[in-house]
């Protein structure tokens, strides 16, 4: 018996400490050993070792990326998303964990009972590895300890409707409770935030025939209204001691709340999402609607701020909020904001749309390692993911960063196909992607469900 079950070597492996040649050594699904240096053949490849991949010239060994906001819809709409879709859709795009949200399955995940569906619909069809996302809505926080107990990796609270009537909102007071019992059990309260009571305020009255018009939909969903509720949550994490991650943060204008908010010491985080950072208002065709998210995709003087906020750290992560429907759904009959159903498909496209922009802008693969594999790991609590280090999961993409390609509908493994990123041309394509040292096919499932506080099972 070899030592090792496969030994990976690359040019340009992105390790913690940079990127650079290296050996990645694989045991039982773990990495065991990293020989930064080692060239394979060469005279710093070490002693045998077990059966080798040598990554091609062209190709970068990055970590298996970790995405912890991924809508995937089932048990109860299935015909949204699924498990099966959803996860062969990542693994083909170089994610390797997702954490899936607490909404809009059905029963949405907000006691034990509706985690112990999920995890029975998701056994057996996942080809990455999944974790779950607990819920609390009004009257819910008695069932948050049970969630935790069960391995959710935090609670996540909407502060505006949600879209889906079985999950609503909480008022100030509400999301008050939920933080201080996430205070208490040691979680983390993952926010939905735009301020309902702005949303609610007519800046204008509406114009007959606006609901094409992209400007419209694009002031209905004022900045005003993340500053708000981020100024809330700030406000109660710092009164209750909860540690709160703000969810696809879409408002540069809340960056510098964020930032003092960390200076002070406040237990925050925040994310923000591909389609913030590559797309801008200006572009968006009217009628459009498969560009509607909410919060909404703001102008370009927005989008070169929430660059400048990844690059100093204020924003923590880049996730997809992959958030797919039906087409019908998105109305494209009508192309109607006001109709469509927010959310954009994107999990599969993550990667590339968003290195696209980051090579632009001077950032590195190791800028991407932190802000999509490391970085999210650490927010939501996952031992053993997101890095190329001894004793993480070897989960693994080789990845061609100078290769380009045309986003074509046809090639998403998603439900639905429908994407605002048809026909553009990309950089970056994954090649190969490994779970636990295995080679992710397509074929037999091979993904585990996670549970905060414990390994892969
Ligand atoms: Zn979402």
């Amino acid at each position: 018996m070899p030592p090792f079950d496969l030994v990976v070597y690359a040019r340009r492996a992105v390790l913690p400490g940079g990127t650079g040649p290296a050996a990645v050594r694989i045991s039982d699904g773990k990495i065991a050993e990293v020989e930064p240096g080692a060239v394979a053949g060469g005279a710093g490849a070490g002693g045998p070792g077990g059966p080798v991949t040598v990554l091609a010239d062209d190709e970068v060994l990055l970590p298996g990326l970790v995405d912890t906001h991924v809508h995937v819809n089932e048990p109860g709409r299935t015909d949204w998303e699924g498990f099966a879709s959803a996860t062969r859709a990542a693994a083909a795009g170089g994610i390797t964990t997702i954490i899936d949200m607490p909404l809009n399955s059905i029963p949405p995940t907000i006691d034990a009972a509706a985690l112990a569906a999920k995890r029975a619909a998701a056994a057996g069809q996942i080809h990455v590895d999944v974790g779950f996302w607990g819920g609390a809505v009004p009257g819910s926080a008695g069932q948050l300890p049970d969630l935790h107990g069960d391995g959710t990796f935090g609670f996540k609270v909407f502060l505006a409707d949600s879209g889906v009537p079985e999950f609503p909102p909480v008022d100030r007071a509400g999301l008050g409770r939920v933080m201080a019992q996430a205070a208490a059990l040691g979680s983390v309260v993952i926010v939905h935030a735009e301020d309902a009571a702005v949303l609610a305020a007519p800046s204008r009255p509406a114009t007959a025939g606006e609901g094409r018009t992209y400007q419209a939909f694009l002031r209905s969903r004022p900045a005003a209204a993340e500053v708000s509720a981020i100024t809330q949550v700030i406000e109660l994490a710092r009164e209750t001691g909860a540690r709160a991650h703000v969810l696809h943060l879409s408002a540069a204008g809340a960056i510098g709340l964020l930032a003092a908010a960390r200076r002070r010491g406040v237990g925050i985080t925040a994310e923000t999402c591909p389609h913030y950072l590559a797309l801008a208002a200006e572009d968006v065709p009217d009628g459009a609607t498969q560009f509607k998210c909410c919060p909404p995709i703001r102008e370009r003087d927005n989008r070169e701020q929430l660059w400048r906020a990844l690059r100093d750290g204020i924003i923590d992560c880049v996730v997809s909020d992959h958030s797919p429907c039906p087409p019908a759904l998105k109305r494209l009959d009508l192309g109607d904001f006001g109709a469509a159903w927010g959310g954009i498909s994107s999990v599969q496209l993550s990667l590339p749309v968003v290195w696209t922009q980051a090579r632009e802008r001077g950032h590195s693969l190791d800028d991407i390692a932190r802000w999509m594999a490391a970085g999210p790991a650490q927010i939501a609590g996952l031992a053993g993911k997101g890095q190329v280090a001894p004793g993480f999961d070897a989960d693994l993409v080789a990845f061609a960063p100078d290769e380009s390609f045309v986003a074509d509908p046809a090639r998403l493994h998603h439900r639905h196909p429908l994407t605002p990123y048809a026909g553009a041309r990309l950089d970056g394509t994954v090649r190969r992607t490994w779970l636990r040292g295995r080679p992710v096919t397509g074929g037999r499932p091979g993904g585990r469900l996670l549970a905060r506080g414990e390994r892969a099972r």
